[in-house]
């Protein structure tokens, strides 16, 4: 584990080309260090996602530096990123992408497939992190037997499997009710409390207002609550 911080954004911005040309993310600078929950919240189109993305290594900044734990991903080739990315992020995303013909165990099992481990150590690795969300009873359940709530959880399961420095949600309480909205709420809670590094995008304050820390985002650009 590196001394760096988590997430190190420096003067970060990423455009769309277009035409007309789109600044969606505008000079960030963020930093993000172990244990921290932080939430980033703004309105709709003020480049929330765009920011995840760049976060979690599924885009490039246009300009600027981006070090994830003191790495600078600017200089790593497209494999290496891949591999740095499933190794170190967690997604979680406001659907919740299980496949549905799946088990519970399955989903959280698969994404693990690609990474040269035992079928055993999967299942073991899996039936942990359903643990952690409180899900290890439903195990063999597919997803269409489940609330939206549990749903969600199998998919913050499925992201824990990986043990991930940084957990990125997008939206993730979108499409729950206020009930399930909650039980996520409450999860990311507990999961910060044993330590791990959250950061939880959404437009929710109610959501926002839950992590340690909170900035805003309002057109492409960032400023601290
Ligand atoms: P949010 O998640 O906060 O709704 P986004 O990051 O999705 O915001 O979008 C930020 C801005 O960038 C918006 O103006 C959006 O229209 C624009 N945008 C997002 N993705 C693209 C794209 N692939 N091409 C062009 N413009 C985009
Ligand atoms: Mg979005």
């Amino acid at each position: 584990m590196s001394a760096a911080p988590v997430v190190e954004l420096s003067n970060v911005s990423r455009s769309y080309p277009g035409p007309p040309e789109v600044r969606a993310v505008h000079e960030v600078n963020l930093r993000i260090d172990r244990g921290d929950y932080l939430s980033i919240v703004g309105p709709s189109g003020s480049g929330k996602s765009t920011l995840l993305h760049l976060l979690g290594l599924l885009d490039r900044p246009s300009s600027g530096t981006y070090r994830l734990d003191g790495i600078d991903v600017a200089e790593l080739s497209h494999a290496r990123r891949s591999t740095l990315r499933g190794a170190q992020i967690g997604f979680v995303f406001q659907a919740f992408h299980l496949l549905p013909s799946r088990t519970v165990l399955d989903n959280v099992m698969l994404s693990m497939l690609y990474q040269g481990i035992s079928r055993a150590r999967r299942r073991a690795t899996a039936e942990i992190a359903l643990q952690q969300v409180d899900l290890a009873e439903r195990s063999s359940f597919l997803p269409t037997q489940l609330s939206g709530g549990e749903r969600q959880r199998v998919a913050i399961a499925r992201a824990l499997a990986g043990r991930p420095s940084l957990l990125l949600a997008d939206e993730p309480t979108g499409n729950l009710d206020h009930h399930n909205a909650i039980g996520v709420m409450d999860l990311f809670d507990e999961l910060h409390a044993a330590g791990l590094t959250l950061a939880v995008i959404t437009h929710d304050d109610e959501v926002s207002a839950r992590a340690q820390r909170r900035v805003r985002i309002a057109d492409g650009e960032l400023v601290t609550l």
